[in-house]
This record gives C-alpha cells, structure tokens and sequence, in this order.
C-alpha cells in the first residue's frame, strides 16, 4: 500500500510514513485508485459544466432573439418584472454551469476552463441584454 498523503511506498503493516510522517494504519485504499477516482470526478464535473454551459447559452440567444417585443411601450415597473422573468431561467443555468466548474478540485482541466467560459459569456450576455431592457 501507498502513503495517503505523499504517495510513498510502505512496507505492510506500516503506522507512519517514514518518507513525510503522516499516521496511515487506516488507510486501507491504495492512492493509485483515489487518484484514479479524484481524475474521473473532474471530468465528470468539467463535462457536467459544459453540458450546463450550453444549455444556458442557448436559452440565453434565445432570449436575446426571441425578446425585447414591446419593451419601449412599457412602464418602468413593468420593465423590471419583464426584465427578471426574460432572464432568470438563463441564468439560473448560467449560475450552475459556473458553481460547477469553479467548485471543481482541479480548475485548470481544460473542460473545466470551457464550461466557466460559457457559464461567464451567458453572463455577460444577460447582464446585456437586462441592461437594454432599460434603454430601449
Ligand atoms: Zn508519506
């Protein structure tokens, strides 16, 4: 088996690790298989945030096509109200999309990088298009 901490060889039966001084008499799983497993998770969450990336930019163009009917006709109240129903479910996605990836161990995975990218353009996107809510 492997020390937890430093990933160095031990003899069976070992309590401390002669190589960093961690206790390791309850380490029964070999650091080969957390790694192994703290790699998967990674590109698990990287893919999940992807996938929730997309899902977010793509209701946010669909916002940003399909709203903006009749805003200018519209009364400052009913701007607000207009404004927060056209882009909550958007963001809400957005919001997931980036908790995920910003939330993940490893953050410079490169899966991890674009689902922030997408999560942070629909974002921005929506934070636009709340803003011209307001002009128009
Ligand atoms: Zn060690």
């Amino acid at each position: 088996m492997y020390c937890c901490n430093c990933g160095n060889k031990l003899e069976d039966g070992a309590v401390v690790c002669i190589k960093c001084g961690v206790f390791v008499d309850n380490q029964n799983i070999p650091i080969s298989k957390t790694v192994k497993k703290r790699k998967e998770n990674n590109y698990l969450t990287g893919i999940v945030s992807i996938i929730i990336g997309i899902i977010s930019f793509y209701l946010t163009i669909k916002v940003m096509i399909g709203g903006m009917g009749n805003v200018s006709t519209m009364s400052i109240e009913n701007k607000v109200g207009y404004a927060i129903n056209l882009t909550i479910n958007p963001f809400i996605w957005a919001l997931i999309s980036f908790l995920i990836a910003i939330g993940s161990r490893n953050r410079n995975k490169i899966l991890n990088i674009i689902g922030l990218s997408l999560s942070l353009l629909s974002i921005f996107f929506l934070l636009t298009e709340i803003v011209m809510v307001f002009i128009v």
